[in-house]
């Protein structure tokens, strides 16, 4: 049994998958000229139709946007330029995958010291044509996610926004990665899909063969490889069990989330993609409270979307929600979040660093299409905007008045946009938690960012297995910050809410109620449970419970604190 971190709930039995890149030995006898010239023919062709097969499968799943780096790669594969100097190469004595690898690497190089974004995007594309070729000259199998056609368990190292993008959820039964924590992305995007998924779990790709049989449990976040008959039955049971009270939830679909004492609190869900707003609606969210614009940014492969594909995306959220409100957040690229097409400066510490809204203040050219995107969208329901990572008040008012001139600019226009915009912030550095009384006389709401601010309350990196142990969302130090958040927002009558994973833990729900959250933000499988514990919970005990909290000692007091306290 191999230990990991659960990231996504439930339980899967059934083969494994593996996404293991094949490792490239070149061949070490020369080969006959004509013989040479003809595997590479065969391996172009085949290099061209398995491109034109992944893109055919992949077409189900992906926008046409998406679709479009698969039309580069064939072009690529394609190139007689390219063919007729392989050919001259394998003609002048060189087996074809030196011939190919050779090329190649001359064409990246070339480009990449273009230094444009541009022709940066070019030398990827010749790094994933070539490295499919000299797969296919040495007869190397790469594996291909959309190929998939029977029931899986994914197991890699780890999973990319694309390669989570090109998951079929009919066949994916669960995955289970070799790095990652709760809060990174490939988590984050598992829970989106509500997908079963183990993540940090050391030594996997080395322990599991593709095919073997697996058992993924991913409630207490571990993976048994070859169970037992006895195991299979066990966790079939708790398999269909989970699935059974997950069920039984859907009846709190259409219910408030109110305490016993009559208390009410809004339950939100977290979003990724206009897709994801399914399963916030399917799941009873009462707002969405977080979505994360980089994945549009992230998604898109060659140049930063543009004003009217953002439009596109942020209406569809907007009329997805039917008039509920909707909270966008502004860029928040860097740190691990990163795009082909712009390079970031090289910094020691990316998260300490160049990023989000300072990102945005510096390039305002970028904020200003997307603020523009979301006022033309505005009109489609019922929008709020909120900033990253701001640490002070400067940047908010900054950020704020870029917004209210490009409100102005489209007004002058004639474009319609809404005037109930509410303008609000992440409080996700220790500095605005601290200073929140003073930020709330400038935002309208604030949501707090708690995987970052535990992140920078602790000074442990949140991407960093060895030090996960510092992720302590409920130590007395994090609920201090939380608290001075909630109090700074109320005192100006303003709302607070939090939609970094803390808000979806059912054990950290009783406190935060208890502090005077107004609005919690989870991914849309944890929206039930979420609701079914606030409407087991009277306000006025919960506000005891979270005065005692505040002064304990430790996290595990603080777990245990509440234990015994739901336990009553
Ligand atoms: C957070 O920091 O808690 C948050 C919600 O933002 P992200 O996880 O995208 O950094
Ligand atoms: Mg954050």
């Amino acid at each position: 049994m191999l230990k990991g971190i659960a990231a996504s709930s439930g339980v899967a039995i059934g083969k494994a998958y593996k996404l293991e890149q094949p490792l490239i030995v070149m061949k070490d006898v020369k080969g006959e000229t004509e013989a040479e010239l003809k595997i590479f023919k065969d391996a172009i062709s085949k290099t061209i139709s398995d491109i034109e097969k992944v893109k055919e499968r992949a077409a189900k799943n992906l926008s046409s946007e998406e679709l479009a780096i698969f039309d580069a790669h064939l072009m690529m594969a394609n190139d007689p330029e390219y063919h007729s100097q392989i050919e001259e190469m394998i003609k002048n004595g060189s087996n074809a995958d030196e011939a190919a690898k050779s090329v190649s690497d001359m064409m990246i190089a070339m480009f990449e010291s273009m230094g444009d974004a541009y022709f940066k995007e070019r030398a990827a594309d010749i790094k994933d044509v070539s490295y499919r070729l000299i797969c296919n000259i040495l007869g190397l199998t790469i594996p291909d996610l959309t190929a998939i056609d029977e029931e899986v368990i994914i197991i890699a190292e780890d999973l990319t926004p694309s390669d989570t993008a090109q998951l079929n959820k009919q066949y994916t039964l669960g995955f289970c990665t070799e790095i990652g924590g709760r809060t990174s992305h490939s988590a984050i995007m598992a829970r989106s899909l509500e997908i079963p998924a183990v993540v940090g779990t050391t030594g996997v790709m080395e322990t599991v063969k593709n095919g073997d049989m697996l058992v993924l449990d991913a409630i207490e976040g571990h993976l048994i490889v070859n169970p037992s008959e006895e195991e299979v039955k066990e966790y079939s049971a708790k398999r269909d069990t989970y699935k059974a009270e997950k069920e039984a939830l859907k009846v709190l679909v259409n219910e408030k989330s109110v305490t016993t004492d009559g208390h009410e609190v809004d339950i939100a869900g977290n979003i990724g993609t206009p897709k994801d707003v399914a399963g916030v609606v399917a799941n009873g969210g009462e707002a969405v409270g977080l979505y994360r614009t980089e994945f549009l940014y992230m998604d898109s492969t060659d140049d930063f979307p543009t004003e009217d594909e953002q439009f596109e995306a942020y209406k569809a959220v907007l009329e997805g929600m039917n008039g509920k409100k909707v909270v966008v957040r502004t860029l928040d690229i860097g740190g691990d979040k990163k795009l082909n097409y712009f390079t970031f400066p090289e910094e020691m510490n990316p998260f300490l660093g160049y990023r989000a809204i300072r990102l945005c203040l510096d390039r305002t050219d970028i904020f200003r299409t997307q603020l523009r995107a979301l006022l033309r969208a505005s009109v489609y329901g019922k929008l709020a905007i909120m900033f990253p990572m701001i640490a002070t008040i400067k940047e908010f008012k900054d950020a704020k008045a870029i917004f209210e001139e490009e409100k102005a600019k489209l007004v002058s226009e004639g474009v319609a946009v809404s005037d109930t915009i509410e303008v609000g912030m992440m409080v996700e550095i220790p500095a605005s938690a601290v200073l929140a009384d003073k930020f709330a006389e400038y935002a309208d709401f604030f949501s707090i960012g708690t995987n970052d601010l535990v992140q920078y309350s602790m000074a442990a990196d949140r991407m960093s297995q060895k030090v996960s142990y510092l992720y302590q969302p409920l130590n007395p130090s994090v609920l201090r910050l939380i608290k001075s958040a909630i109090d700074g927002a109320h005192a100006h009558g303003k709302w607070c809410g939090m939609c970094g994973e803390m808000a979806g833990d059912t054990l950290a729900a009783p406190v935060l109620l208890g502090l005077g959250l107004d609005e919690f933000s989870m991914s849309a499988s944890s929206i039930l449970p979420a609701r079914k514990m606030i409407r087991s919970l009277s306000k006025a005990e919960m506000e005891k419970l979270a005065e005692e909290a505040l002064n304990k000692e430790t996290m595990e007091e603080v777990v245990e604190l509440v234990k015994n306290t739901l336990n009553k």
